[in-house]
């Protein structure tokens, strides 16, 4: 029997994910999930390599967040493992806390004059705060500035260089001036209320997400084979389509690059599976003043997964998206004139009846993921109200 669908989701990563299961449950709407990939997940997708290591296809996922409503939403589909992420630097061999605070600090100077700096700095600015290189610069002690030039020069400014593919007259000065020194001996990367890995991997949490019988998930589906945008709207395998698309793949792309394409960075993952069963010493090793890489993320670290005498490692190298074939667009460039192109593409969107733009790369922008599961959560909420 044909089955006739309310909405149409593209993509099924978190945000087409999240909004088909709110769509599908909470408005009772049937629901049509077209995704191009063989997988759910998005990039937060994970799987078995081929020596049992859990890994993550798309670079190192951790979940954190300060929302208490998607936490408790995710909570539905996942329990949780206990994590707390923490990275090290490599600079030159030493492997320091980032971002840098009082033990990188007592690792980056000899013992005396950082037990100096260390007193400087707290009566200057306080036990606990999150000092910026800028106002460290503005310092007027020397020694005080000397820290901020160390952060720049072995912590930030290589791996920005690599990261974003930029000389260093390139790299914005507001970007520069944010970079912090954590006065505290709290070496966690993130300081959210809630973190924590999906008990199971997030690729059961996604199908659990998705298995409702209001929805319909088709895989292997470029949904630009499947529907067709007009002013007059969307078609649907030819039909008219009167219901909501919610799109979540690149808005140039659907538009056929009419205007040009949307700048990105792409990354290459250089996987390794390796007979020991640990690697480094700690789950993510940012290289910041070495290497072609940005860093080594070594996944059963991350996953907690028991597996002796195994390890897989990944490296990521960075550089520039061209769209050639099997090229992911990871990170959107935003600069005013890529978010000029940007806001031509929306407004041709705007003229195409129920169509809404979310995700990542629909409205080219950087969303953690439980940002773009808040985003999604509240564009259903104002699509139920209707
Ligand atoms: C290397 C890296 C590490 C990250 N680490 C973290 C982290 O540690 N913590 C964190 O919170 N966030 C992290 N993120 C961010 C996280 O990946 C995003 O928040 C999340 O992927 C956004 O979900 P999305 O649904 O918008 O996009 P995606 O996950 O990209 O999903 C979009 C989906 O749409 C599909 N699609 C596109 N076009 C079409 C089409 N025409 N037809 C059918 N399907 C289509 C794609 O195949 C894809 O599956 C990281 C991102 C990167 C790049």
């Amino acid at each position: 029997m044909e089955r006739t669908f309310d909405c149409l989701v593209i993509g099924a990563g978190y945000a087409g994910a999240v909004a088909a299961r709110e769509l599908a449950e909470r408005g009772g709407k049937r629901v049509l999930v077209l995704e191009r990939r063989d997988h759910v997940g998005g990039n937060a997708y994970d799987c078995l390599d081929e020596s049992g290591v859990l890994i993550h296809q798309y670079g190192p996922h951790i979940f954190h967040t300060a929302s208490k409503r998607v936490y408790d939403w995710l909570s539905r589909f996942t329990q949780w493992r206990d994590y707390q992420h923490r990275v090290l630097a490599n600079v030159h061999g030493a492997y320091m806390p980032v971002p840098f605070n009082l033990t990188s600090l007592h690792m980056a100077f000899p013992a005396e004059q950082a037990a100096r700096l260390e007193e400087k700095l707290l009566s200057a600015y306080g036990e606990g705060a999150r000092v910026t290189i800028l106002a460290l610069r503005e310092n007027d002690d020397p020694e005080i500035r000397a820290v901020a030039d160390y952060v720049y020069e072995n912590v930030f400014v290589h791996y920005t260089m690599k990261q974003w593919g930029q000389t260093p007259e390139e790299i914005d000065p507001a970007t520069t001036a944010r970079v912090p020194v954590l006065l505290s001996r709290d070496d966690r990367y993130f300081q959210d209320p809630y973190q924590g890995m999906p008990l199971e991997g997030y690729t059961p949490m996604f199908q659990k997400i998705l298995d409702h019988p209001n929805i319909t998930v088709e895989l292997g589906v470029d949904a630009r084979d499947r529907l067709e945008l007009t002013e007059q709207g969307a078609k649907l395998d030819g039909a008219p389509f009167a219901g909501t698309v919610i799109y979540t793949g690149q808005v140039d792309e659907l538009f056929g690059f009419r205007y040009g394409r949307l700048p990105y960075r792409t990354l290459d993952f250089g996987f390794e599976t390796l007979a020991m069963d640990r690697f480094q010493p700690a789950a993510t090793v940012n290289y910041t003043v070495s290497e072609d890489y940005t860093r080594i993320t070594e996944y059963k670290q991350l996953t907690g997964q028991e597996l002796p005498g195994v390890t897989t490692i990944m490296k990521e190298y960075s550089r520039a998206y061209t769209g050639a074939a099997g090229e992911t667009p990871y990170y959107a460039i935003i600069n005013p004139e890529n978010n000029a192109l940007y806001e031509k593409y929306r407004a041709l969107a705007e003229g195409c009846g129920d169509l809404r733009l979310l995700g990542r790369l629909a409205e080219y922008k950087y969303y953690n993921m439980d940002a773009i599961a808040l985003r999604a959560l509240e564009l259903c909420d104002g699509l139920l109200q209707k």
